[in-house]
């Protein structure tokens, strides 16, 4: 008989990669794995524990073997659908909220939601704004569409999170108009090696990269948001570590004014953005 000890010991995974997986397996708490740690556990359990801490070794994302990812405070379900949600996103909810944070009841879009982490963190937060999200993958809408169920209050005032189907904007109302849009685009170029390595090869891959240089989903992005934005509106964008200049000067080009840029937690600048005064 196996107890939660020896798997945590035998499954050949860094122990706090194990520790998630046998919670999430278990239905355990953190500090159960201490105080039950010589109970012994139920076979199917431990059988279901071996086969993720295989799928685990062969590098499948944990957030994948366990269909769930914390976001802003909150737990979203994630697919093979959507991309994980990572913490330096957040610095794009932190901005979107900051741009909003004087505007009662604000509109707000989402361009390329995928679980719907950014339009959802927002909507959580700020319970008057309405809010849209896109997605051209129904898979991600789909996804999307469940975490809002399950982490928004129906009785908010901005109402539910409207999710379109939509290359970018191309599918928006056109006499819509936005007090801020945010995106997290797919930035990686497509050579860049990053694609082929970790969590990344087992996202889906337009959520990832461009096929091309990085910039092209962020440039039409840049090139749409004004026809979008009320006066002053404001775009935020989530680029690549090495993409912040070139986003800056994207924003100068196309008319964006107050154009700067922000340092995620690791200091990298991860988040472009500016105002746009029709
Ligand atoms: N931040 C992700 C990564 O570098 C990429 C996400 C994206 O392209 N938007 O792993």
């Amino acid at each position: 008989m196996s107890t939660a000890a020896d798997l945590l010991r035998t499954a050949g995974l860094p122990l706090l990669e194990a520790r998630i997986l046998l919670m999430h397996v278990l239905g355990w708490r953190r500090t159960e794995l201490i105080t039950r740690d010589r109970e012994s556990l139920d076979p199917d359990a431990v059988a279901r524990f071996e086969a993720l801490a295989k799928r685990r070794l062969n590098g499948e994302p944990i957030a994948q073997l366990t269909g769930r990812r914390e976001f802003f405070g909150l737990e979203f379900d994630v697919t093979p659908d959507v991309l994980i949600p990572r913490p330096e996103t957040e610095l794009l909810v932190e901005l979107a909220l900051e741009s909003i944070a004087d505007v009662a009841n604000p509109r707000v879009l989402d361009l390329g939601t995928g679980t719907g982490a950014i339009a959802i963190s927002i909507a959580h937060a700020r319970p008057d704004a309405r809010v849209w999200a896109v997605d051209r993958s129904t898979a991600a809408l789909d996804v999307a569409r469940g975490n809002a169920h399950a982490l928004l209050d129906a009785t908010r005032t901005g109402g539910p999170v409207a999710f379109v189907e939509s290359d970018w904007a191309a599918n928006i109302d056109p006499s819509l108009l936005f007090e801020t849009i945010v995106s997290n685009p797919p930035y990686i170029a497509s050579d860049d090696p990053h694609l082929a390595q970790g969590d990344l090869r087992f996202e889906p891959r337009g959520a990832l990269t461009d096929d091309a240089d990085g910039l092209s989903a962020i440039r039409t992005i840049i090139g749409t948001a004004p026809f979008l934005l009320t006066t002053n509106g404001a775009l935020w964008l989530e680029h690549g570590y090495d993409q912040a200049e070139s986003v800056r000067e994207l924003l100068k080009a196309r008319g964006f004014t107050n154009v700067r840029s922000m340092r995620d937690l690791a200091g990298i600048e991860r988040c472009s953005g500016g105002l746009f005064t029709a």
